[in-house]
């Protein structure tokens, strides 16, 4: 019975944020003060809600934040994973998203448990700017080895994730071009959504997809490829085949009509939505000792409700109930 919602899209992608707690405190992100605001489950919790949705046709997992590389045990909990079967008998794909500080040391664990992807966010490919960025001394060497570990340990594609913010950042993008030939990852710009503890954005500060695509072109032109329609990065190459980059446009290129994804919070709640102004407390359904079969009815019923899309500069747009950190991004 594969997860669908009332507007036909059907669910096969699922992020666990695995705590809510992070090392960095990104200006765009952090209010530089705030720690963790919501329980962490033991791993058994999360497994099981995962296998239930793997059983519901989830076919990739994403470990997020937080900073999932805090939690101790995050190694065996991709083994664990990994064991589990899709309806077409397969290993689901599991990737991770992190900011890399921790990850040198880990990525071959990671991989030799089977962990598929890696997406690290590096919002600067100077050392000065990445440590006013992150509000962290001396983090962009630890970072930098983290994506090269990755690599080496065959973790395939490694991806980047870098948010454009105007007036900070931006000046960055042709660095970035050139990080990804480098280097060989993939880097995807994100366009900045309201999702911030300072309650700062603006329509002014995003750097937009166009934007971007014109910015490149000054190092290097940009040529868009296909991507699966349920991506939420429009791909692009450079001219001379070397090195690709993606642009994620939720501000100016909504992509809800696809979306393909669920999440689970560090305290397991399920949201159906980035921007969701409520979630619903599977934990306490689990808590309460419901057998599989009504954490399935639960499941089901919550997801047909899937908002059709998010608000972003709407009037009367109402921010989400929980900010980026503490949903998992
Ligand atoms: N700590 C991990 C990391 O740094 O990748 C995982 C959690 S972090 C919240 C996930 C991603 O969300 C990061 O790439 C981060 O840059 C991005 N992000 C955070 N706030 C955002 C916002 N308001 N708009 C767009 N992306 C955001």
């Amino acid at each position: 019975m594969p997860l669908t919602d009332n507007f036909g899209r059907s669910i096969h992608d699922l992020r666990i944020s695995i705590t809510d707690r992070c090392n960095y405190k990104c200006v765009y992100c952090r209010t530089g003060t705030n720690g963790a605001a919501y329980a962490e489950l033991p791993f058994d919790d999360y497994l099981r809600m995962a296998r239930i949705l793997v059983g519901l046709g989830i076919t990739k997992i994403r470990l997020t934040g937080g900073e999932p590389l805090l939690r101790k045990g995050i190694v065996e909990f991709v083994r664990d994973l990994a064991k589990l079967r899709t309806a077409a008998g397969k290993k689901p794909e599991i990737a991770l998203t992190t900011n890399g500080h921790l990850l040198a040391e880990i990525a071959q664990p990671l991989k030799d448990a089977g962990l598929d992807r890696v997406t690290i966010s590096m919002d600067a490919v100077d050392a000065e700017r990445f440590a006013r960025i992150t509000r962290v001394p001396n983090g962009y060497e630890s970072v930098l080895a983290g994506v090269r570990a990755s690599r080496q340990a065959g973790l395939d594609p490694v991806k980047i994730n870098c948010v454009l913010l105007r007036g900070f950042n931006e000046d960055q993008i042709a660095n970035f071009g050139r990080f990804a030939r480098e280097e060989q990852v993939v880097v995807r710009f994100i366009e900045f959504m309201p999702l911030e503890e300072d309650r700062v954005w603006t329509p002014e500060i995003v750097v937009t997809l166009d934007e971007i695509v014109s910015r490149m072109a000054e190092y290097l032109p940009l040529e868009e490829i296909a991507h699966e329609r349920s991506e939420t990065a429009r791909r692009y190459r450079f001219s001379d085949g070397v090195g690709e980059i993606g642009i994620i446009a939720p501000v100016s290129h909504p992509f809800c009509g696809h979306c393909s994804r669920i999440r689970i919070t560090s305290d397991g709640k399920l949201r159906t939505c980035l921007f969701s102004v409520w979630d619903h407390d599977l934990h306490e359904l689990m808590r309460r000792g419901a057998t599989d079969e009504k954490l399935i009815e639960f499941i089901v019923k919550v997801v047909e409700k899937k908002e059709e899309r998010h608000h972003i500069g709407e009037p009367g747009f109402v921010p989400a109930s929980r900010t980026m950190v503490h949903i998992g991004g």
